[in-house]
Order: structure tokens, then C-alpha cells, then sequence
């Protein structure tokens, strides 16, 4: 027995404890299914947070990676990467943007972003350029994209914190134009289409063509955060596409590698000169490895009609969710299901974090956000019967949580 001040060893002494992890380990997957070093099943609900488009061990993706890794895996920025103008390319067919910085990961993606918005303010004589930002925002966790997050948790114990960031709640457009009035330094508006961290909260589709008619009138740039929401999740390529828009600056990350470490800040027009020789670099950023990963998942994508797929499936999951609590819906235990596609969040009355372990325990993986929003982002090569099996684990597991006392 450990004494009360005992610190408990940590099951992995030599990594240091920034998670708090379930005491399992998984060895491969293939599909939707992942399997434990003790060689239990499991459905993958999660997708690596959104970053597994084609599930695991892809049977067109893998070829394609271990011919890329015989071949080339760095070289340097100092060289004319093809492969850079490839996904470069293929980014600016799918989005109607110009063209791309890639890096390695969604806070440097944002990073990016941000460092664009001030140039672009410092261009234009503003000497304190601002950026408006929101409540329950994730950007990341370097300095500035934990400052611009709207998450106390997360920036607890880091500052000082980033100045030049000016806060607002979704889906009020009178806030940003009250900003407008104020604040002559706004250079950006900066949000995800749908807050994924912060809860599956969407922004309305009349909301992000305001925004854009209002970044138009105050030549701001208009800053989609398509991290996790973006690349085929919700059944278009960007979320913002529902909308019919188009952001002037859209960080990248999560799904467009399959797992591979990638990011990317993808420009329009207003925006594609602002960064030139000297003002932003990585090193690993853009590399063949990385940039093969990207061009293979979209081209894979496309061949396989996973956006179709994810729209489909994603009714065919939300359903399933929503007739099988139904009852807890009318009790109020369910408040509200949220989402688009494969993006959906189901929130509850209380703070569930234990679903997570309980739902492994059933053998399959999930994840719980804002406290109390079960969250669901499978690879989107998931199929019918599949995104029900999902339901038919989750739903029992919520019931029976919501039946306990609190
Ligand atoms: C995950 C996430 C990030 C941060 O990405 P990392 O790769 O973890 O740095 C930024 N923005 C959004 C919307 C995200 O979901």
C-alpha cells in the first residue's frame, strides 16, 4: 500500500505525464478495427482524433508510403520539393484557394495563420495588429495558439499569455461588428467551423457568410481552422464549403496525412504574398514523406468517394445514436446530439470522462470533450454496419451512465 503522499509510478516512467491514459496499448489496425498487445479487438470511433481518414494499414496507402520511404523521406527546404507542389495543387483545385505552407502539425498550421494576419496588418501600417478570436476555441498548445484558445484549462500555469487577441462567442455577428466599431487594429477574424475540442459546436452557415461579407467590408482576413473539421469529414472537402464561402487563410492537420505528421496553411488571393524568403520556415515541414502521405489520402479519397461515404455514414451513425436514446433525450439525461458527417458530438447532463475507459472496456474507442460531450470522428472508410456496431456499443454504455446516480 502507498502512503497517501506517495507519488504512484507512472506506467511509463521515462515519458513524461501529460495524459492521462488507459492502461492499455494497441499493436495494429486494419480498417476500423485496432487490436491490443494482448490481442483484443477494438471499433476505432475516434480515428486518432480525426487523424485516421483512411482507418488503419489502408491497403492503397501502404504501398504508396513504403515506396516513398525507399525512395526519399527528407531532403530540406533548401531544394524545389515536386511532391510540395503536388499536394500544393491538389489543396488549391479542392479549396478555390492559391496556395500553401506546409509544416507538421495543426498548432503550427495556426501558428502560421497567425503570423500571416499580424504581417499583413504590419503591411498595412497597423503597428499592434489584432486578431478576433473565440470562446471555447482549440488552436493548440504552443504559446500563441494557447492564447488565442478559449479554454482557461488549457492556458492555466503558461503565462503570460499572447497579447493581441480580442474574444467573441460564436454565432454572434453583432459582437464582431461591435469589435469592428472599437478596435481599429482587427487585421483577422480566426475560427474553426466546427469547434471540435470546445464540444462539436458549429458556426451557421449565416454566420460565416456574414463574417465574410464583414472581413470584405473591413479588409480583414477571414481565418478558417479546418484542423479537424475539414478533409472530407463532414461530406465536403472543408466545412466551409456547406456554407458556400471561402476563407482567405485555412489551417490544415489532422486527417490529410492518415496518421502521417502533416500540416498546412492554405492562402487565397489576399493573403498568398504576404510571407516571402526569410519570414517563416521548418525543417521538417513539407518533406516527401509527409507530402506523399497528403497527395496519396486525397487521391485515395477521391478514387474510393469517401466524402459520399462520410455524409452517408454519418446519417447512418447519428440515426442509430438518436433512436437508441431517444428515451434519454426525452428525460433530458441526453441534451443535445451535434455534428456534420463524421463529426458528431453528443452531450450530456454531467461530466462523463469515465465513458472513455468503460468504452474501451466494451471494445470500442471514443473520445470525451468539454466535459460532457461524448465525441465520435471514425476513419471515413467506415461502412453501415460498422458506424451501428458503434451505436450498438455506446448506446447501452450511456444509458447505463445516465441511469446511475450522479
Ligand atoms: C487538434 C487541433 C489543433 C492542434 O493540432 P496539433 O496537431 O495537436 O497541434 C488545432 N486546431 C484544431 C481545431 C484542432 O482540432
Amino acid at each position: 500500500m502507498n502512503a497517501p503522499d506517495t507519488p504512484v509510478p507512472a506506467p511509463m516512467p521515462h515519458v513524461l505525464n501529460t495524459y492521462g491514459r488507459l492502461p492499455l496499448a494497441l499493436s495494429h489496425g486494419r480498417g476500423c478495427w485496432v487490436w491490443d498487445t494482448q490481442g483484443k479487438r477494438y471499433l476505432d470511433g475516434l480515428g486518432g482524433i480525426a487523424v485516421n481518414t483512411l482507418g488503419h494499414a489502408h491497403p492503397k496507402l501502404v504501398p504508396a508510403l513504403q515506396d516513398q520511404v525507399a525512395k526519399l523521406i527528407h531532403c530540406s527546404n533548401y531544394y524545389e520539393v515536386p511532391l510540395q507542389e503536388q499536394l500544393g495543387a491538389k489543396l488549391c483545385e479542392l479549396s478555390g484557394l492559391s496556395g500553401a505552407f506546409f509544416c507538421n502539425s495543426g498548432l503550427e498550421a495556426n501558428e502560421a495563420a497567425i503570423k500571416i494576419a499580424r504581417k499583413f496588418g504590419h503591411d498595412k501600417g497597423i503597428e499592434k495588429p489584432a486578431i478576433i478570436v473565440y470562446e471555447k476555441a482549440f488552436h493548440g498548445r504552443s504559446i500563441a495558439t494557447l492564447s488565442a484558445t478559449g479554454n482557461p484549462k488549457v492556458q492555466a500555469g503558461f503565462g503570460p499569455l499572447v497579447e493581441g487577441f480580442v474574444r467573441v462567442p460564436l454565432n454572434d455577428l453583432a459582437a464582431v461588428e461591435e469589435v469592428a466599431r472599437s478596435n481599429p487594429n482587427v487585421v483577422a477574424v480566426f475560427l474553426e467551423v466546427i469547434q471540435g475540442e470546445g464540444g462539436i459546436n458549429q458556426s451557421r452557415n449565416e454566420y460565416l457568410q456574414g463574417l465574410r461579407a464583414l472581413c470584405d467590408r473591413q479588409d480583414w482576413l477571414l481565418m478558417l481552422d479546418e484542423v479537424q473539421c475539414g478533409i472530407g469529414r463532414t461530406g465536403k472537402w472543408f466545412a466551409h464549403q456547406w456554407a458556400g464561402i471561402r476563407p482567405d487563410v485555412m489551417p490544415l492537420a489532422k486527417g490529410l496525412g492518415s496518421g502521417v505528421p502533416i500540416g498546412a496553411v492554405v492562402v487565397g488571393p489576399k493573403a498568398v504574398n504576404v510571407l516571402g524568403p526569410g519570414n517563416h520556415g521548418t525543417t521538417f515541414g513539407g518533406n516527401p514523406l509527409a507530402m506523399r502521405a497528403g497527395v496519396e489520402t486525397l487521391r485515395i479519397m477521391e478514387e474510393d468517394g469517401l466524402l459520399a461515404n462520410a455524409e452517408a455514414m454519418g446519417r447512418v451513425l447519428l440515426d442509430a445514436l438518436q433512436t437508441g436514446l431517444a428515451d434519454q433525450v426525452a428525460s433530458g439525461g441526453v441534451v443535445e446530439f451535434r455534428g456534420a458527417g463524421l463529426m458528431i458530438g453528443i452531450e450530456l447532463a454531467r461530466p462523463c470522462g469515465v465513458l472513455l475507459g468503460r468504452a474501451a472496456e466494451a471494445g470500442l474507442m471514443i473520445s470525451v470533450t468539454a466535459d460532457r460531450v461524448v465525441r465520435l470522428l471514425p476513419p471515413l472508410v467506415i461502412n453501415a454496419d460498422e458506424a451501428r456496431q458503434i451505436a450498438a456499443i455506446l448506446v447501452p454504455l450511456i444509458q447505463g451512465f445516465l441511469a446511475e446516480a450522479p
